[in-house]
């Protein structure tokens, strides 16, 4: 937690009076972020390709482009997606609310607050042992212009690594792509396992997955794309040229990549919340009384994928507390949709 959010937790929960026979407090619970992961096959399959998503919190287009392929029909080929795997990021808009998440593929303390996601998340690859992982990000900046930029590129960790030839593939999505890319794209090696200047890279997702056996490349739209519509577009180009490689067909997806914007689940949200045992439904903007030593348990939304609540001021990580009184943010991913602020009456 930074300073901010630590004064800012400070403030709205106060201390257990030492003497006090009930606490006055109202108490709240919310449930575990979901690690959420969607496989489509079809019939005709041949390799199967793993989507990674959100691992940063702040690169909506790499998130929302994974999330859009989950709706698809396939024709030809299996997909494994897991759009948000850093759902506490997504929701605080920041890049990672507990650190790097892509740092955390080599070792990961128990004690890190990402630990039960990064896990499920290795899990899931091992067990769904894909032929390619494709780690999805919007970067800095503009890859082809500026070298210390990593958006609008296509990271490779070596151009061969053991069995794969990662450059020729990256170089394939890259000149096929680039046709249908106003920014276009260009290649990053960050020769991970051969010298130095990238030693970090070991640790991120990418370089875990090889070391693992398993295929893998970074793509990155960058995050200096005018709009939304144009991150989700450049993901969506460069996976076509993916799903090429792999012999996976997706119904629609000249459709989605004109007009990304139709397939995003725009519907509004609804927070279910039981409140000293009764049920409640909101989707609008409420201020709410209730008695002291209220207990308030945010049960599940209803609405799109990404769709949660976080508590304004309180750790993110916290599931469990006390307050005086709390404004509760219903949100889906980044965007805030209604506020619920809970009061504590007489
Ligand atoms: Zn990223």
């Amino acid at each position: 937690m930074n300073r901010r959010n630590f004064l800012k937790t400070m403030s709205v929960l106060s201390a257990t009076p030492l003497f006090a026979k009930k606490d006055n407090r109202l108490f709240f619970k919310f449930p575990r972020k979901p690690f959420e992961y969607h496989h489509l096959k079809a019939k005709n399959s041949k390799f199967r390709v793993m989507l990674i998503g959100g691992i940063h919190g702040n690169e909506i287009g790499a998130y929302k482009a994974a999330d859009i392929l989950i709706n698809a029909h396939l024709l030809k080929g299996e997909l494994f997606i897991i759009p948000r795997s850093n759902f506490t990021s997504i929701l605080a808009d920041v890049r990672g609310y507990n650190g790097d998440m892509n740092r955390k593929f080599a070792h990961i303390s128990k004690k890190d607050p990402d630990y039960y996601y990064v896990e499920l998340l290795k899990q899931a690859i091992l067990e769904f042992n894909p032929d390619v992982v494709i780690s999805m990000h919007d970067g800095y900046g503009f890859s082809i212009r500026n070298k210390h930029a990593w958006g609008q590129s296509i990271v490779i960790d070596e151009v061969k690594y053991k069995q794969f030839n990662l450059y020729s593939e990256a170089n394939f999505v890259k000149n096929h792509a680039n046709i249908y890319l106003k920014h276009k794209l260009a290649i990053i090696n960050t020769k991970t396992f051969t010298s130095h200047i990238h030693d970090e890279q070991k640790k991120a997702l990418t370089g875990w997955c090889l070391e693992n056996g398993i295929k893998a490349f970074c793509i990155e739209a960058s995050k200096q794309l005018p709009s939304l519509e144009e991150k989700i577009k450049t993901h969506l180009v460069m996976l076509r040229e993916f799903f090429k490689l792999y012999d996976v067909e997706v119904k629609d997806l000249d459709e989605m990549i004109k007009n990304p914007n139709k397939f995003l689940d725009k519907r509004n949200v609804e927070a279910n919340v039981k409140i000293n045992g009764k049920i409640y439904s909101f989707s609008n903007s409420k201020t709410i009384k209730v008695p002291k030593s209220s207990e308030i348990e945010f049960l599940n939304f209803n609405g799109p994928r990404g769709s949660f609540a976080i508590a304004k001021g309180v750790n993110l990580n916290w599931r469990s507390f006390h307050a005086r009184y709390l404004n509760v943010e219903v949100k889906n991913d980044y965007e805030k949709k209604f506020n619920i602020k809970v009061i504590s009456g007489v």
